[in-house]
């Protein structure tokens, strides 16, 4: 007992002290929105010059807003809307903001209702038809006269899981509406978005285009060292830390989401290591840190057959077997599915399953010739197999196979 009571001292001390590392850790957040965003006024100049006219009670046009992940769409839209609003607020305009972050909120009926509550008219969780919820948002609508500006972010989720249902209603909307208007942000982070709506949708919503290129290293240097500025205590940070985190994002897809995070976990390292600063030997540890609880969460997001193939090619490996053909894969896949009780799939799906996986970088295939025999492709895995491990034997039933002894590889040994 008197020992725990020290440790606990020890720890809340050690907490209390506050860090040596971070100022102001919060500012590294993903939700964090700073009071300058580099490198993106062009992109906040024309969404203000296309939001502007609501501030004199005119409609504007739809925009639709794309770009990869972490390239700064959600902060931009954020920081202007912020902005219209309390401009709107100052002049008594009727304009009124709604942001909805369409993957978190997850149905039209929630869209709708979250649509409704931002104007003060509460809809019950469920009960109602999709129907009368969305009636119900447009006579509110029509009982005001405001200007209404619906923002939809990661809009591509949704689209992708229900189809285009919600932007059908709300593109038509306006045709409607007498008293009130809406204006629809949209913003995607998949670019081949557009491709999934349908092409009167997709006119109405894009009258306006808005694309949003990744950063590269010295632009997300900027952003990074801007952001040191706040998160870490003065000198925290060596020289090089911020050229190495905005490089190595750099490196990948230019992703300012990364470059922080990596910024983060770096600090991490060396506050847990004890250390006064964080050096470049951190970023590097961090890095790797990131990278491996990255596989891990796609490995644990995998559907139930890719895990099994992949379980195959792991047991395939662990009977020397280093390097597999789709055949000799598939034969341990069957075996597993049966011990497991599951339907196999056929052996063209999995062929797919692994080209996915290759593609993943969770596999790795390669095309080996055999001279006059032709060629063949051979199948290795792509990871450590102590990951594999740490992620199968959170499963109760695949836990079970990963020490299984195939039939068809002892046969083959006779
Ligand atoms: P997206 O919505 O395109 O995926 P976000 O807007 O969420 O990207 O940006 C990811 C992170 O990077 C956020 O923490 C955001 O504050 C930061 N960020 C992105 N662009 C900039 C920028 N130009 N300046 C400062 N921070 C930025
Ligand atoms: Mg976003």
């Amino acid at each position: 007992m008197i020992i725990q009571k020290n440790v606990l001292d020890e720890v809340f001390n050690e907490f209390l002290k506050g860090s040596s590392i971070f100022r102001k850790r919060e500012a590294l957040r993903h939700d964090f929105i700073p009071e300058s965003l580099p490198h993106r006024e062009e992109q906040i100049r024309y969404l203000g010059e296309m939001l502007a006219p609501a501030l004199k009670g005119s409609i504007c046009s739809n925009i639709l807003i794309y770009g990869k992940t972490g390239t700064g769409k959600t902060a931009v839209v954020k920081y202007v809307l912020t902005r219209l609003n309390k401009k709107a607020k100052e002049l008594g305009s009727p304009v009124r903001v709604s942001f909805i972050n369409c993957r978190l909120v997850g149905t039209e009926y929630r869209i709708f209702s979250s649509l409704c509550s931002s104007l003060n008219t509460s809809i019950p969780f469920t009960g109602l038809a999709l129907g009368e919820v969305f009636d119900r948002f447009k006579k509110t609508l029509e009982s005001r006269e405001i200007l209404l500006i619906v923002t939809l972010d990661e809009i591509d989720a949704i689209i992708k899981n229900r189809g285009d249902i919600l932007l059908y209603e709300l593109t038509r909307i306006n045709e409607g509406l007498k008293n009130s208007k809406v204006t629809i942000l949209g913003i995607s982070n998949d670019l081949r978005f557009k491709e999934l709506l349908d092409p009167r949708v997709l006119s109405t919503l894009r009258e306006e285009e808005l694309i949003f290129r990744p950063y590269n290293a010295d632009e997300l240097y900027d952003i990074l060292d801007e952001r040191a500025k706040i998160a870490f205590q003065e000198n925290a940070l060596d020289n090089g830390v911020i050229e190495l985190c905005s490089a190595l994002a750099a490196a990948e897809h230019g992703d300012a989401r990364r470059a922080l995070d990596l910024l983060r976990v770096s600090g991490e390292v060396a506050e847990r290591k004890g250390d006064k600063n964080v050096s470049e030997e951190h970023v590097r540890e961090a890095q790797k840190r990131i990278e491996h609880d990255r596989i891990i969460e796609s490995l644990k997001s995998l559907p139930l057959h890719s895990k099994i193939v992949l379980l195959s090619v792991y047991i395939l490996k662990n009977f020397n077997v280093e390097r597999s053909i789709t055949g000799d894969i598939y034969n341990v896949y069957y075996e597993l599915c049966e011990e497991m009780g599951y339907i196999p799939l056929t052996q063209r799906r999995v062929s797919g399953l692994i080209s996915e996986l290759d593609i993943m970088g969770l596999l790795n295939s390669r095309i080996i010739s055999l001279g006059r025999y032709g060629r063949t492709k051979k199948i290795s895995l792509g990871i450590a197999n102590k990951i594999i491990i740490q992620c199968f034997l959170e499963n109760e039933q695949l836990k079970k196979m990963v020490n299984y002894h195939p039939k068809y590889l002892m046969n083959l040994k006779r």
